[in-house]
């Protein structure tokens, strides 16, 4: 895979990223596996990846300020 924004190689890495689930809610999900890129500091979540982070959102009280999550749960 490579990087949209420069063309440089992405390489996966594990990072905690916060998603914004409502107007006062956050979820912060730990240990998400992420391509990041090598040289800019773009990154981007893989379709398997990205349908997970779904179903851990949707189980999440949008009542709640900030949440904590970890992705391998
Ligand atoms: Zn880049």
């Amino acid at each position: 895979m490579k990087c949209a924004t420069c063309g440089a190689d992405l390489t996966g890495i594990a990072t905690d990223l916060p998603f914004k689930i409502g107007d006062h809610s956050i979820v912060i999900i730990k240990n998400l596996p992420v391509l990041q890129c090598s040289n800019c500091s773009d990154y981007l979540l893989e379709d398997c990846t990205m349908e997970r982070v779904d179903e851990l959102l949707k189980g999440i009280d949008a009542k709640v300020e900030v949440e904590i999550l970890q992705y391998a749960a």
